[in-house]
C-alpha cells in the first residue's frame, strides 16, 4: 500500500457535520472505567482494563484488536453474559447486570433454531416477549423484509446459504427491537464476495432503521468501511488504543475503498494493531535482521 497523502485526522466538513450531530445524538451504551480479571486454572488473566466508550443513538462503532484483546468479552459484557470485575456499562443509563431485550447479538456461527422456518426464527423473540402469535408472525414477515429474505419464509436454515442464515440471524435479533445490536465477528465465516453484500446488507438495513450497533471485527477494511468511528484495542491487558473518528461520508459506496481518506485511516489501523508491518507481512519480519 502506497503511503498515504491525508493525515488520517484530516475530515471535510461534512464528515465534520455528519460527526457533530453523532455526538449530539443520545448516548446509548455507556461503559466507563470497566475492567474485567479472570481468575483460571492457569492463573489470572487481566482481559480489559480501564476501558472507557460512549456509543450515541444511530452510531455504527466496530471494536478492533489483536486474538485476545478482550474484544468478546467486552460484547458479553454488554450482552449481560458475563460481569465486569470493576467500572460500569450502562445502557440508556442502566447498570447493565443481566441479558435483556435491550441488546441483540449476531454471532459468527448462526445459531438459529434448524427445527423452526425462518418466519418462525424470527417471530421467536416476539412471541416470547408476548406477541400473539398472528403478530409475531406480522413482525417477523417485516424484518425478513428488511434483510430481504422476502420468499424464504417457509424455508429451513439448512436449506439456506450462509450469507442468507446471517440475515436471519440479523432479522431476529432486530425483532426483539433492541436498543443496540451487537454483532461479533458476524461476517467472519463467510466469503471474500458473500462479506461484501453483508456489509451493503447491513450500510443499507442502518440507513432504513436507524439502529445503533457495537460490531466486532478482525477486518480492518470491512471496520472502516461500516464505521462512524473505530474502537482499537491493544492486548496484555484489552485496553483503549485510540477510539478513530472515520472521516468518510454517509452513504457509504464500495468506491470509498481507494478514497484517500479511507486509505490513510486503514493504515493508521493497521499500524495501531500490527504495528509497523502489514500483518502479511509478519512472517517477514526477520529480514530487517538480515
Ligand atoms: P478476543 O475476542 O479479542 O480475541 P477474548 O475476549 O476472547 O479476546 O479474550 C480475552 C482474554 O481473556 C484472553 O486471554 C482469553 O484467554 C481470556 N478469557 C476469555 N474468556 C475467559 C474465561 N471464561 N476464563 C478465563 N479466561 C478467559
Ligand atoms: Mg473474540
Amino acid at each position: 500500500m502506497e503511503e498515504p497523502i491525508i493525515d488520517y485526522k484530516h475530515k471535510t466538513p461534512d464528515v465534520q457535520k455528519q460527526l457533530e450531530a453523532l455526538r449530539e445524538k443520545p448516548v446509548v451504551l455507556d461503559v466507563e472505567g470497566a475492567g474485567k480479571t479472570f481468575h483460571g486454572e492457569n492463573g489470572t488473566v487481566e482481559a480489559l482494563k480501564d476501558i472507557s466508550f460512549k456509543v450515541h443513538e444511530g452510531e455504527l462503532m466496530s471494536i478492533v484488536g489483536p486474538s485476545g484483546s478482550g474484544k468478546s468479552t467486552l460484547i458479553r459484557i454488554i450482552a449481560g453474559l458475563e460481569t465486569l470485575s470493576c467500572g460500569s456499562a450502562k445502557l440508556d443509563g442502566n447498570t447493565i447486570d443481566s441479558p435483556g431485550p435491550g441488546r441483540g447479538m449476531v454471532f459468527q456461527s448462526y445459531s438459529l433454531f434448524p427445527w423452526l422456518t425462518v418466519e418462525q426464527n424470527v417471530a421467536f423473540g416476539p412471541q416470547t416477549l408476548g406477541s400473539s402469535k398472528t403478530d409475531a408472525t406480522n413482525e417477523a414477515q417485516h424484518w425478513i423484509q428488511i434483510v430481504g429474505l422476502d420468499g424464504f419464509e417457509k424455508a429451513y436454515p439448512h436449506q439456506l446459504s450462509g450469507g442468507m442464515r446471517q440475515r436471519v440471524g440479523i432479522a431476529r435479533a432486530l425483532a426483539n427491537k433492541p436498543r443496540i445490536l451487537l454483532m461479533d465477528e458476524p461476517f467472519g465465516a463467510l466469503d471474500a464476495q458473500t462479506r461484501a453484500q453483508m456489509q451493503a446488507y447491513l450500510l443499507q438495513i442502518r440507513r432504513t432503521i436507524d439502529v445503533t450497533i457495537l460490531f466486532i471485527t478482525h477486518d480492518l477494511d470491512e471496520a472502516v468501511y461500516l464505521s462512524d468511528r473505530v474502537l482499537a484495542l491493544d492486548a496484555n491487558p484489552g485496553r483503549v488504543a485510540e477510539l478513530i473518528d472515520v472521516p468518510l461520508v454517509r452513504p457509504r459506496k464500495p468506491e470509498m475503498f481507494s478514497d484517500p481518506h479511507f486509505l490513510s485511516t486503514r493504515v493508521h489501523v493497521g499500524h495501531l494493531i500490527h504495528g509497523d508491518f502489514p500483518e502479511e507481512m509478519k512472517e517477514l519480519e526477520f529480514l530487517k535482521e538480515h
